[in-house]
């Protein structure tokens, strides 16, 4: 319907609203009229005007009760029309009275006739004043002709009462017009009211469809986070009613993590929010995608902010399912070969930086196809599957575990401690627990299964291969294992190889040296000014039975790598007391002091000093001839415990020695806080002595500190006369080297003694 048509139904409507009444009205006036005017006109002017009235009166009751449903818009045109229509005949039916009821010679009865005339028009304008058209044709058809008859009468009077009547009749219809506007502007406020009222509420009803249908969950919050309102959808994600989660104080959530962005929407900006979510009401959880905006009222302040809350689990769930189709192998649940090659990227960038090595471990099954022919795949598989979990128990949780395909395994070890031959014994251990690990027996359902491992490795360092260069490395050196008749570990370089199988032998034998006694004491003197004999160093020395002497240099190392330095060095220090015990039964060897070197790792043992003290009481000797050599990297360790430990060895009696001294740190400050006897000059120092003045001004500032400490201080090494001299000449008095005697076996040294 447009707007001149709902303005002529809301008229129409108007105008029949009243109608009836006016209908009455008319009626009874026109019967009073009737009444009162028959004896005074002609009767055939008098039924002339009651016949018209009559059929006028029909006339307008039919349009008055016609159907009311004004729908279409040529209906309320028409049916306005219509009654237009009724209007103008009883108007012109009214103002036929003026002429018809019009009694000449009796003026009361023409009074009465303008009266009546006068109020019907008066009541038409009322009961017309909506429709201009009726309200007017109305009123001049009615007042038009007992005007013309006024003036007619020819009198005065009549003429002044015509001229009135037409004056009433303009004024009327100026007002007539202004009350039609009012009406028409009164009727259009109303229409456009209702349009507005109408449309306000489509949008509420479609914006509640929207919320309540939306995919999304949706929530409105305050300043402080209460929530204000949210949607079914919302309450169905976090399995709750829309009712308890209205006033939910969210500062009080069980998910915290989605508050800074509420509180970024607070400050007016867009905040933004994706990760997993708890249900503060429920168990539910999930992942969710947030979205806050701020909320303004009308004056722009920011009253509160809304929320779009996107279900995205189920992406989530399908994006962990292609990454794990991607990156994971699917039987063993291994990362895959693409993964191992992405970790490995990082583990050549980590070692660039850390300068640490690492190593892949190749691992190949032997005899897996075998299994798989008679067994068949599903044991195959059964197979792979407890290979792989034994693989995962053989290493740290950050080293990688990867499976290639069929039963190729690669282990991938990162910040091997060390280097080189170091970082390649760390992963021969592993490589040899996996060795141990796989070949134990397997229980594939009802069959006990047996199968061995070949291992190829290869170590690397930042990025000097690439990373396919690795993996083929390590894949030859497994060919290079099952070449050697499987069940091994077989390293990609052929020296690197080689010192680890030697290293591997010697490990190997020195286990067993302590037992077989392989291991001698050589004694290397220590004499005065006088080159008179003050004691001795004790020196180890391993006679093996094939190589013949092997020097300390050699294997000590080894020992401490592998912790057999502690029975190695508890069986040093326990033979040492049993010689000076021995020396001490002797008058020429009594007063001999015999120096036995310490590791760190021997030294730090929580027993240490109760294994000197048991020797020392065990020997029954006199414990200041025993003389513990240390070195100063050891002691700075743990600097604390270990002027504990020395204080407690002090106790019982016996000397310390600082070896190899101006190697290291040389501090003095700690240098004053440890209990020690004796400074030793290292050797490096006094071959230099001829040749290097820096050295001999470091010489000369040891023993000038030494003796400023009131400390013992010996040079070793001491090979020439010209150093002995140089020593002797800056103040140093006792000395050890290959001028005075070399280390030599026990029966060598008392011979030696004996020449003196
Ligand atoms: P060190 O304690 O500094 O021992 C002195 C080393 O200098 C000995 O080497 C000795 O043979 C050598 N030497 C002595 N006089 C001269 C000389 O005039 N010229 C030259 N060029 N060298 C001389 P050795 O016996 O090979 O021992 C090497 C290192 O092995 C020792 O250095 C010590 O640190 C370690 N060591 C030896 N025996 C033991 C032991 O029983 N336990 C422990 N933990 N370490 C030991
Ligand atoms: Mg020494
Ligand atoms: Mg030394």
């Amino acid at each position: 319907m447009n707007d001149k048509t709902a303005i002529q139904s809301a008229k129409l409507r108007q105008l029949l609203s009243v109608s009836k009444v006016s209908l009455i009205a008319s009626i009874s006036l026109a019967l009073f009229l009737a009444y009162m005017q028959q004896a005074v006109v002609s009767s055939a002017s008098f039924i002339v005007w009651g016949s018209l009235m009559v059929l006028a009166s029909l006339l307008r009751a039919a349009l008055v009760y016609a159907p009311k449903h004004f729908d279409v818009d040529y209906d309320a045109n028409v049916h306005l029309w219509k009654f237009r229509l009724g209007v103008i005949v009883a108007g012109a039916v009214w103002g036929s009275a003026g002429f018809l009821l019009y009694p000449d010679n009796h003026p009361q009865h023409v009074m009465f006739l303008i009266f009546v005339l006068g109020g019907m028009t008066v009541g038409g304008v009322a009961s017309f004043s909506a429709d201009l058209i009726s309200a007017v044709s109305f009123s001049v058809l009615l007042c038009l002709p007992i005007t013309v008859r006024l003036f007619v009468a020819g009198d005065g009077l009549s003429a002044s009462m015509g001229m009135a009547v037409l004056l009433y009749l303009g004024f009327m219809i100026m007002i007539l017009r202004r009350i039609s506007r009012n009406v028409y502007e009164n009727i259009s406020l109303r229409l456009e009211a209702a349009a507005r009222e109408e449309k306000v509420r489509e949008g509420k009803e479609r914006y509640r469809l929207l919320l309540a249908h939306l995919p999304v969950g949706i929530f409105h919050f305050d300043t402080d986070l209460v929530i204000t309102y949210c949607n079914e959808r919302l309450a169905a994600m976090l399995r709750s009613s829309v009712e308890r989660l209205i006033g939910l104080d969210m500062k009080l959530l069980k998910e915290q993590a989605i508050l800074p962005s509420l509180r970024k929407a607070l400050q007016g900006e867009m905040g933004y929010f994706e990760g997993h979510y708890l249900a503060t009401h429920s168990e539910a959880d999930g992942w969710a995608y947030i979205t806050c905006a701020p909320f303004h009222d009308g004056s722009g302040a920011i009253t509160g902010g809304i929320a779009i809350v996107q279900d995205i689990s189920e992406r989530k769930l399908a994006e962990d399912k292609i990454k794990n189709l991607a990156f994971y192998d699917p039987l063993t649940e291994l990362p895959n070969r693409r993964l191992l090659l992405e970790r490995l990227h990082h583990a050549l960038a980590s070692s660039a930086r850390s300068n640490k090595e690492g190593a892949l471990l190749f691992i190949d099954l032997d005899n897996f196809k075998a299994l798989n022919d008679t067994l068949g795949h599903d044991m195959g598989d059964l197979l792979l599957r407890q290979v792989a979990q034994r693989l995962n128990s053989c290493v740290h949780a950050d080293d990688t575990v990867a499976r290639l395909g069929g039963d190729e395994f690669v282990v991938m070890l990162e910040d091997l401690g060390g280097h080189g031959l170091e970082a390649a014994a760390q992963t021969e251990a592993i490589g040899e627990r996996i060795l141990d690990a796989l070949g134990r027996p397997y229980q594939l359902v009802a069959h006990e299964y047996r199968c061995t491992p070949s291992i190829g490795a290869t170590l690397f360092c930042g990025h000097r291969l690439e990373k396919e260069e690795l993996l083929k490395q390590a894949d030859i050196a497994m060919y290079q294992a099952k070449k050697a008749g499987r069940n091994t570990v077989r390293f990609f370089d052929q020296l690197m190889q080689d010192a680890v199988t030697a290293r591997v032998v010697l490990e190997g034998e020195l286990r067993g040296a302590l037992v077989k006694r392989q291991f001698h004491l050589y004694y290397q003197i220590q004499v005065d000014q006088m080159r008179r004999p003050l004691g001795a160093e004790a020196l180890i020395r391993w006679i093996h039975p094939e190589r013949g002497l092997i020097s300390p240099d050699l294997f000590i190392k080894l020992a401490e790598e592998t912790d057999l330095i502690l029975s190695i060095g508890h069986w040093v220090i326990d033979a040492a007391c049993a010689q000076i015990k021995a020396w001490q039964q002797n008058v020429l060897t009594r007063n001999l002091a015999l120096a036995v070197n310490v590791s760190a790792r021997q030294f730090r043992q929580a027993d240490f000093t109760a294994q000197v003290q048991a020797a020392v009481q065990r020997h029954a000797i006199s414990p200041v001839l025993l003389k513990l050599e240390l070195t100063e990297s050891m002691l700075l360790d743990n600097i604390e415990e270990t002027i504990k430990t020395m204080q407690a060895l002090k106790e019982i009696g016996v000397q310390f020695s600082l070896d190899d001294f101006g190697t290291g740190y040389s501090s003095l400050q700690y240098l004053k806080r440890l209990p020690l006897d004796q400074i030793k000059i290292d050797r490096s120092f006094v071959r230099d002595i001829a040749a290097d003045t820096s050295d001999r001004e470091i010489v000369g500032t040891i023993i000038a500190m030494a003796q400023n400490l009131y400390l013992d201080v010996i040079a070793e090494g001491v090979e020439t006369e010209v150093q002995r001299q140089f020593l002797l000449g800056n103040g140093c008095t006792q000395f050890q080297g290959g001028l005075f005697g070399n280390p030599v076996p026990l029966e060598q040294f008392e011979a030696m003694l004996k020449q003196e």
